[in-house]
């Protein structure tokens, strides 16, 4: 609450994070509250205007009950409504402009932001920042066996495990077909591989049930990266880095999670191999 009103008076809009698909009209419900806040904010403000200008409210009150009941009543549903109104705005150009419209999980002009905008603060703070990047593995089979609508629907549902599984400072998008980018400010590498795994075990563990009775498993592979020095890294740099764990992870054998740190052994523990 105490943000929804720092937003306000501030100005400053804030998307919202992760909304789970079941919560549709997240900015309406929070701009409702908002402004039904401010409605009463407006009649405090006419009593302490009346008392300014040497007028009892109480006897005021007294004396015109009706006139103040309507006034009290249509101020605060006036505003509730033009919240209502404002935050129903808010949910459709933000569903067009930074949300992917198959998962409902943000796009990447969003991720990007949002990763510059820590580039700035994790210099101050100098925590880490780590990245996961997706991939689902096979999904071509999918599409080859079951046609591209059934493959739609499994990134639907995909979309939502990982949707379910940010946090609220996360950053969840999908940035191509079927690949999907975790962004966790203030996250340590080992946090991110801990996230990362808890979401493959998920993904192989359920299977999809399809509106035509098609029971589809499918597996996920994962690379995390990790930084704290935001001088010589850039944003690009970090994905570059989780990507390099993903094509590991898919060499490997697919449904696995690597990250920078466990990459650098094996490279070391391969070139050990290839010497023996
Ligand atoms: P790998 O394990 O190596 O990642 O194999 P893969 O089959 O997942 O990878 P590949 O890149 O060969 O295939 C990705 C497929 O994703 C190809 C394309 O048909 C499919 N795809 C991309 N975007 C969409 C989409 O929006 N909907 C559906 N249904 N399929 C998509
Ligand atoms: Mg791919
Ligand atoms: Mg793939």
């Amino acid at each position: 609450m105490t943000k929804y009103i720092n937003e306000l008076i501030t100005g400053r809009y804030q998307p919202t994070t992760n909304t789970p698909a079941s919560e549709k009209h997240p900015n309406r419900n929070k701009r409702i509250i908002q402004f039904f806040l401010f409605g009463m904010a407006v009649d405090l403000l006419l009593i302490v205007a009346e008392f300014a200008a040497g007028i009892s409210p109480l006897e005021d009150i007294h004396r015109h009950p009706w006139l103040y009941g309507y006034i009290f009543l249509i101020t605060v549903v006036a505003f509730t409504f033009f919240g209502a109104m404002v935050g129903s705005r808010e949910d459709q150009l933000e569903k067009l402009a930074l949300r992917d419209p198959l998962t409902g999980l943000f796009n990447s002009r969003y991720l990007w932001t949002r990763m510059e905008e820590q580039w700035a603060t994790g210099k101050r703070e100098k925590s880490d920042s780590s990245l996961i990047l997706f991939d689902l593995d096979f999904f071509k089979r999918v599409n080859d066996r079951y046609g591209h609508p059934v493959g739609d629907e499994l990134l639907k549902h995909i979309g939502n495990i990982l949707q379910h599984a940010a946090r609220s400072s996360d950053v969840a998008a999908r940035i191509g077909g079927e690949e999907f980018v975790f962004f966790l400010p203030n996250t340590s590498e080992a946090t991110a591989a801990a996230i990362a795994e808890r979401i493959r075990d998920t993904i192989s563990r359920t299977a999809l049930t399809t509106d035509k009775k098609h029971r589809i498993n499918i597996t996920i592979s994962a690379g995390v990266a990790s930084t704290n020095d935001y001088n010589s890294t850039i944003p690009r740099t970090l994905y570059a880095e989780a990507d390099k764990s993903l094509y590991l992870a898919k060499e490997l054998g697919r449904d696995q999670v690597v990250t920078s740190t466990s990459r650098s052994k094996k490279n070391v523990q391969k070139k050990v191999e290839t010497r023996v």
